[in-house]
């Protein structure tokens, strides 16, 4: 079947999903995930035949897509911070506000020598592999999902050279260094929030999505208490969490004896990380 046919035939499939903006962009990313023909490529040469078996993945796909699966499951890919990560739906797809933590944490490492590194509750591994893609630090991934870290791996290997150590753990549980940085995107939705998501979201693992608490800091409260015995003197916590949340964490380090407290905001504006130093 011709190209310029299963486009018109297949777009108001797409659009029968709310969530989807842009149809024929997310037609024209399946078809290139199937077919391997780029952008330019589908523009310049729409009546290219389609062999019936690449029709009937793109098909399943767009099925997929019409039920509220995420693209990037779909299509195992999101870019974040300038590279390419594998996805699965064992981990959550990294959102473009994540980037605020990595520009945070690469701004601080720039005036340190050969920083230790820790991204806790890493997923994917988006945060800890794009510090260590732009600065010089050993950094450390860890997750306590099993299923997570192979997606972790995969990453570590296509990204980073394998240059990095990754830990299973709960929390702390398995970690024994100290660090001079530990970055976390714990689960922090409450569960009310999560309620209110849309259906896509609820695709992906709602482990890396809730916390329990009636604010959802309840992980981000264990891990304010324990981060002082993983940090060196002087270390930095650096924590994503909800702009509805900002400053009760903030009020948290401080109660922790943290110093140097700092709110960052997203490109949206929106308060998104706080920054905390800790001297023993
Ligand atoms: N920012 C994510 C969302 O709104 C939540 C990420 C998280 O809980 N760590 O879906």
């Amino acid at each position: 079947m011709r190209l310029s046919e299963i486009k018109s035939s297949l777009v108001a499939i797409l659009e029968q999903n709310s969530d989807v903006e842009n149809a024929p962009r997310e037609l024209s990313i399946i078809i290139e995930d199937v077919t391997g023909l780029d952008k330019i490529k589908q523009i310049l040469e729409p009546n290219i035949d389609i062999d019936d078996n690449s029709l009937c993945i793109i098909k399943e796909k767009i099925n997929l897509r019409k039920n509220h699966t995420p693209l990037s499951y779909i299509i195992g890919k999101r870019e974040f911070y300038g590279l390419n990560f594998y996805v699965s739906s064992d981990t959550l797809i990294p959102r473009p506000d994540t980037e605020t933590i990595v520009e945070e944490a690469i701004n601080e490492i720039k005036v340190l020598k050969k920083p230790k590194v820790l991204d806790l509750c890493t997923g994917t591994g988006a945060i800890g592999i794009s510090i260590k893609a732009n600065t010089n630090c050993d950094i450390t991934l860890s997750d306590i999902s099993n299923k997570a870290l192979e997606v972790t791996r995969k990453n570590a290997e296509a990204l980073i050279n394998n240059e990095c150590k990754i830990v299973q753990s709960n929390l702390f549980e398995n970690i024994d260094d100290k660090f001079d940085i530990i970055v976390t995107n714990p689960p922090y939705l409450t569960a009310q929030w999560y309620d209110e998501v849309t259906e896509e979201v609820k695709h992906e693992p709602k482990l890396a999505l809730v916390s329990s608490g009636d604010d959802g800091l309840d992980l981000i409260r264990e891990i304010i208490k324990s981060a002082p015995k993983h940090l060196k003197n002087g270390g930095i916590l650096l924590i994503e969490c909800d702009y509805r949340q900002t400053k009760l964490c903030a009020k948290l380090l401080e109660t922790a004896n943290f110093t140097n407290i700092k709110i960052i905001k997203d490109l949206a504006q929106k308060e998104r990380v706080v920054r905390g130093s800790y001297y023993a």
